[in-house]
């Protein structure tokens, strides 16, 4: 009997596929093969062998052509893809897809080992800060990329049309020199750091003494407590014993300023992974951990899956942080997977937050993770004081209560900075007509249109639709259409217009388009002049900001009343990390929260208990309510053109659900927003106080789910633990 090679495809399909393999070819696990599929070829990986096939001998097909001779995908790496397709139910190739970078998918030969790359020598190193070069020139430009690290001279030929003349003016300088990518391994640590505090001496001490086996912990700070200073020293001593880092941060958190002070310290072993990144980059990277010349990957979200032969710990910074969680496709938590990666492999994980998650705190109160704990900042720094200003009856200057126009005025007469946060870009949610009360709706969401004044349009922040802005309105004709409330582009032009010698500095998604763009913001203000910050959540982390000490945080009253049970939770979080912003360095902060309802109950918690009192309370009512972490959540989403066919195929799911021992099903139910994008939404969430049981009915209803005739005209998921409702 021939060796039948199961291999998993990226398509979207559950299955695996049976190929034949070449005669007198053993083909391991781990290993790219090229498969005839359908009309094409496609890539797969071997996932593993069997005897026999379901398919006739006749009809089973021999692989094309076998890519790599050692395993690329590692058996703890495969191991833990499989078992995040099974719990996450999704299929293993798909899995794969989201997994591999692009470039590992095609049928191409991997780059070669020890490629060129053009890094900092140690004279340009000693310049960085400040290099004598003039501004705005290609020579800087690419001395600035560099600082961040070496870059391939493939990378550079494709973003840096032209470098070669500015490295060789580098290079006559001494600036720069050439290295093979594959012996800038080493770490060289250049810059030591500071003399630890005893907290974060215990903290390293307490995990490096599980050096070699699984423990989680939460490393419990608050921001600027010296959380990263704790992760940098842990990492070095993995990479003294030889071995390698995974270090996670959320999409806002890995700025070039993270990854400069990891370079800083561990060198060129340092590569980042992350969807910003060019595709020759992404598959350099991977590659490098893959081949163990990556000593630290520093990533976001999808880094959990690089192949790191020798990882020896695991850390998560921001560990609450919502974009950890894939909201589409294969909807996976890589904060979860850090924990089963860890251990698969027997060794330690740290979770770290000044807010961590209601999940995590169930955890160690649970015992099941170990919490250490970092209650001060290092040096003079105190934590910011927070304080309620009533809206209520008083006259509002542009959304902002006088009290805080005061506190701001104040703020700037001192010579410091200010940060006005509105988790609203755009200049106003919405826009009606004074006469009839008409407002702009996206039609195919029916919610408010955002109106965008700089570019003139109405924006569905919901779809990404635009239209013009109307001149009229479209219903009584009436002149007097106007803005209603205020997102940060409207506060941008209010405070030029109240503070016209200040500096004002927007960052949101619109100014931070281009590459770069959020450092830049943040340089341009400088760290000692006075000036406000105005924007959106971009604000909450990044930069270092010593001369900041008014934090003020609008619209906290959208987080009070929201039906999302997560609501209260996230709101305190973001509350605790805005404020994190003041008061970093020696000048105390302090914290202004604007709202209509100063006496609620969520407020007074958190102004008396901080974050800690606030999560005890929010763990106590979900105990209660049996709502996550003391009940586990399936929920199957589903779509279609016409309300109808939504509701079809979920009382359809619903009936082939019957009714599972130990699991509750609800729905359907709409979703929370029941349109979007002209698709009527609805869902049914399953709940159950047994992982195991959810875990054990799933992937029979899902069979059943895609059995069903009404599953044609829907589109539909299962996500395991979600996050939205
Ligand atoms: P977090 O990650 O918790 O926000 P960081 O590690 O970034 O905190 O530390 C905040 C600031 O304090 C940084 O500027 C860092 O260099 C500094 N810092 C951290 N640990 C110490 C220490 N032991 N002594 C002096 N400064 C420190
Ligand atoms: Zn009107
Ligand atoms: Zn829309």
């Amino acid at each position: 009997m021939p060796d039948v090679l199961r291999v998993a495809v990226p398509v979207p399909l559950p299955q695996l596929f049976d190929y034949r393999a070449p005669p007198g070819e053993t083909v391991a696990a781990g290993c790219r093969v090229v498969v005839p599929f359908g009309r094409n070829k496609r890539v797969g990986i071997v996932v593993g062998h069997a005897a026999t096939s379901e398919v006739p001998a006749g009809r089973l097909k021999t692989i094309d052509a076998v890519l790599d001779d050692a395993p690329l995908i590692g058996a703890e790496l495969l191991a833990t893809l499989q078992w995040a397709s099974r719990y996450y139910q999704h299929p293993l190739g798909a899995v794969l897809e989201t997994a591999l970078p692009v470039g590992m998918r095609q049928a191409k030969p991997l780059p070669f080992e020890g490629e060129r790359a053009l890094t900092l020598a140690a004279a340009g190193r000693a310049v960085a800060a400040d290099p004598p070069l003039r501004r705005g020139t290609r020579v800087r430009t690419l001395f600035e990329r560099l600082v961040d690290g070496p870059l391939a001279y493939a990378t550079l030929d494709e973003t840096l049309p032209g470098w070669r003349d500015s490295a060789s003016a580098l290079r006559q300088r001494n600036f720069v020199e050439t290295i093979a990518l594959s012996t800038a391994t080493l770490p060289t640590a250049r810059v030591t750091g500071p003399t630890l505090t005893d907290e974060q001496r215990a903290a390293i001490d307490a995990v490096a003494a599980e050096h070699g086996r699984f423990r989680a912990f939460l490393l419990e700070g608050v921001t600027g407590s010296g959380k990263t200073e704790v992760y940098l020293q842990l990492i070095e001593r993995v990479l003294a014993a030889g071995g390698q880092a995974l270090m996670l941060v959320p999409e806002i958190g890995l700025t070039p300023q993270t990854l400069r002070r990891f370079r800083e310290r561990f060198g060129a072993s340092v590569f980042a992974l992350h969807s910003g990144l060019a595709e020759g980059e992404r598959s350099r990277a991977w590659l490098a951990a893959a081949r163990g010349d990556a000593g630290v990957i520093l990533g976001t979200r999808s880094a959990i899956f690089a192949p790191l032969p020798r990882l020896a710990i695991i850390a998560v910074d921001e560990e609450h942080d919502a974009s950890y969680k894939q909201q589409d496709g294969f909807r996976y938590s890589a904060r979860d997977l850090a924990i089963v990666r860890a251990r698969a492999l027997g060794v330690p994980v740290v979770l770290g937050s000044a807010t961590p998650s209601l999940e995590t705190l169930a955890n160690v109160e649970a015992e099941r993770y170990t919490r250490v704990r970092l209650s001060a900042r290092p040096g003079s720094a105190r934590a910011p004081t927070l304080r309620v200003v009533d809206m209520r009856r008083s006259r509002l200057v542009h959304g902002m209560s006088p009290e805080l126009v005061t506190a701001v005025r104040d703020c700037l007469a001192r010579g410091e900075q200010a940060l006005i946060f509105r988790n609203r870009r755009g200049y106003a949610p919405v826009l009606t007509c004074h006469d009839c009360g008409w407002h702009a709706d996206c039609e195919r969401c029916a919610k408010p249109m955002t109106l965008h004044r700089a570019r003139a349009r109405l924006v569905c922040h919901h779809c990404g639709a635009e239209r013009n802005v109307p001149a009229q309105c479209p219903e009584c004709a009436a002149q007097t259409l106007a803005p209603q409330g205020h997102g940060t582009e409207r506060l941008e032009e209010a405070l030029v217009d109240l503070f016209p010698q200040a500096p004002v500095v927007r960052i949101d998604r619109e100014t931070t388009r281009r590459r770069g763009a959020l450092e830049a913001l943040f340089d341009s203000l400088g760290p000692d002049k006075p000036g406000i910050y105005v924007g959106t959540q971009m604000l909450a982390k990044g930069h270092d900001l010593p001369n900041l000490t008014l934090v003020a945080i609008l619209g906290v009253d959208d987080g009070l009343y929201s039906a999302d049970f997560r609501a209260s939770e996230r709101l305190g979080q973001l509350v605790v990390q805005v404020s994190g912003r003041a008061g970093r360095a020696s000048k105390p902060g302090s914290v202004l929260l604007q709202t209509h309802h100063p006496d609620h109950a969520l407020l007074g918690t958190l102004l008396r208990g901080g974050y800690r009192g606030l999560a005890a309370s929010l763990l106590a009512e979900r105990r209660d309510a049996q709502w996550p972490p003391y009940a586990h959540l399936a929920l199957l989403r589903a779509e279609a053109k016409q309300l109808q066919q939504t509701e079809k195929f979920l009382r359809d799911a619903a009936e082939a659900a019957g009714m599972p021992d130990g699991i509750d099903l609800a729905g359907p139910i709409p979703a929370p927003m029941p349109l979007r994008a002209g698709m009527h939404r609805a869902q049914i969430l399953l709940s159950s106080a047994e992982r195991a049981r959810l875990q054990h009915f799933l992937p029979a209803w899902i069979d059943a789910l895609r059995a069903l005739a009404s599953a044609r005209h829907v589109r539909w998921s299962v996500d395991v633990d979600p996050i939205d409702l």
